[in-house]
């Protein structure tokens, strides 16, 4: 009997043996297809860094396939007949196997589920089920909720993958032991951060066609240390069990100009792109508190940003829909300041991980979101140009785990979807974090005049910019309060310095 193959749609982060599309295909019928593609590769001017790391992987990963058996056409970027689109790289390959039909697993972002259901081909889309929630449970949780917080959800995971749980009970008899996990950093840090693999010749290659095509894009490529295998990925996750696990939770809100790293994990390269798994990488981390490797704020803080946050955002992402990067509830306008594309700048901390995000495709969470997200929220960027930053410049950023972390947890612009306040702070929270404020050229201790902190002046500024909406929330009254308690003149005198910084802003001067 003959059957027509299909075409089996495996994409640069659906990197996994078990993806739902490979498990629906059967090896002697279909052809699996593989694209490098301009139109993915520029639809933002990504990070090169990212740009490798997807196209190594995915050589590597259609040679793993090859082996095993399957019928890979993979189309490189340079090839001559690359039509450039994942549509029309589909399109190529059923007019040359004769498929008439695709089967892919459910892309992360909206724009390419948009533009497979437009194929003139009959497109099969199955969920991706390398998450813990599906799109039903994710819905069903959040029906007829007032507020969508996270650590309710987060306590339903728990429950449905038995982590850190001692019957119907959490281990240790609390859900959350975030408050142990908030202090400065320490002197003696004793992590060497994340594993660093020197490129084999595939990656090599990749490096040549990317320094070729893309060297003009923000960000340094080389050196280039990422692995780009599921076997480096779990030496990557190994090493983070082993060495920075431990004093994950207690540092896990710190920041520290020498260390770029501290005690994260740096693998959410590695597994938003498939190449670990969310459930094993969870059971590993357990595992180490359960044989009294690592204690219990680290695991359980770990694990909440797994299973917790990663989890809910996604839900959140596509429970709101494809408007939802394009949202901005406080109205902002401005533009993104010069000095996240690096221009010089002398705030010590934009300056720090601006330049780190340059150099690694990589910031921790609390410098993504305390110091440049802070800092475009206070200045009042537009949040569809901090989004389409945040979206170029990190290797692990994908639009369905990006979009709600930097539109809604960092922007407030879905209007209190993700946070029920504001993510601001003055200077006061990164002097406390950090050692940023020790060498910069302004004073956090000052809060008006020549030389203060300009987010002493914006935190201010923006609180009066959006009393109308911030006032009656009882989690901000004590700002508002203590606003109120300052003598007018004060008052004044901050809006105005603040007026004037953001005047310089605007006027692309050096801040
Ligand atoms: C403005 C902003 C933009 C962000 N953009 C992205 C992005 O594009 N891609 C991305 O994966 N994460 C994003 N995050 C979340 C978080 O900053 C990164 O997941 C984390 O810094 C990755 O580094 P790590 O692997 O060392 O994480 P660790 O600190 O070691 O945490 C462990 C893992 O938990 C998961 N995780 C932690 N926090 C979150 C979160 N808020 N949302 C989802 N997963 C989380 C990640 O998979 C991460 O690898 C963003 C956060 C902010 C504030
Ligand atoms: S003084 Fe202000 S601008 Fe400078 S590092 Fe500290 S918080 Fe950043």
């Amino acid at each position: 009997m003959v059957t027509t193959p299909r075409l089996i749609l495996i994409l640069g982060d659906q990197l996994t043996q078990t993806v739902a599309a490979l498990k629906a295909a059967d090896k002697a019928r279909d052809v699996v297809v593989m694209a490098e593609v301009a139109d993915e590769a520029s639809y933002v001017q990504h990070h090169p860094k990212k740009i490798a790391l997807i196209f190594a992987a995915m050589r590597k990963f259609a040679a793993r396939l090859r082996e095993a058996g399957w019928d890979v056409r993979y189309t490189e970027l340079d090839d001559t007949e690359n039509s450039g689109s994942i549509p029309g790289e589909l399109l190529r390959r059923a007019g040359e196997t004769g498929a008439q039909r695709v089967i892919a697993t459910e892309p992360g972002e909206w724009r390419l589920i948009g533009l497979l259901n437009d194929l003139p081909l009959p497109v099969t889309l199955l969920e991706d089920d390398r998450f813990i929630a599906s799109h039903k449970e994710f819905d069903a949780w959040a029906k007829g909720r007032k507020a969508l917080r996270m650590e309710y959800f987060y306590r339903e995971m728990r429950r449905k993958t038995g982590l850190l749980m001692d019957g119907d009970q959490p281990t240790g008899g609390q859900w959350n032991y975030d408050h142990d996990n908030r202090k400065p950093a320490p002197g003696d840090i004793d992590a060497d951060g994340p594993p660093r693999f020197t490129p084999d010749p595939v990656t090599e290659e990749v490096l040549d066609l990317v320094e070729a095509r893309f060297g003009n894009s923000f960000g340094t490529l080389r050196p280039f240390w990422f692995g780009t295998d599921a076997e480096q990925a779990q030496q990557a996750l190994d090493a983070f069990v082993t060495h920075a696990l431990p004093r994950f939770g207690d540092y896990q809100d710190a920041m520290l100009a020498g260390h770029r790293f501290l005690y994260h994990s740096v693998i959410s390269v590695y597994l938003n792109i498939g190449l670990l798994d969310p459930l094993d990488i969870c059971r590993a981390v357990e595992d180490a508190y359960r044989r009294g490797h690592a204690p219990l704020n680290a695991a359980e803080g770990f694990i909440r940003q797994i299973i917790g946050w990663r989890e809910y955002v996604r839900g959140i992402y596509f429970l709101e829909g494809p408007d939802y990067p394009s949202r901005n509830a406080l109205g902002q306008s401005r533009d993104l300041p010069a000095a996240y594309w690096g221009a010089p700048t002398d705030m010590a901390c934009l300056s720090a991980a601006v330049e780190q995000t340059r150099d690694e495709a990589y910031a921790h969470h609390i410098q993504r979101l305390m110091v440049t997200g802070n800092f475009a929220l206070l200045a009042g960027v537009d949040p569809g140009q901090v989004h389409d930053w945040y979206l170029r410049v990190y290797a692990d950023a994908f639009e369905w785990v990006e979009a709600p972390n930097t539109v809604g947890m960092s922007q407030f612009a879905d209007g209190g979807i993700i946070a029920s306040k504001p993510y601001v702070s003055s200077g006061a929270y990164i002097d406390r974090m950090s050692d940023y404020c020790k060498t910069c050229a302004y004073s956090v201790k000052q809060k008006t005049g020549q030389g203060a902190c300009p987010f002493n002046l914006l935190y201010w500024h923006f609180l009066v910019r959006h009393r109308d909406r911030f006032d009656g929330n009882p989690r901000m009254g004590n700002m508002y309060r203590t606003w109120e308690r300052m003598d007018a003149a004060r008052r004044d005198t901050v809006l105005k310095d603040a007026e004037a910084f953001l005047a310089k802003l605007d006027a692309g001067q050096r801040v």
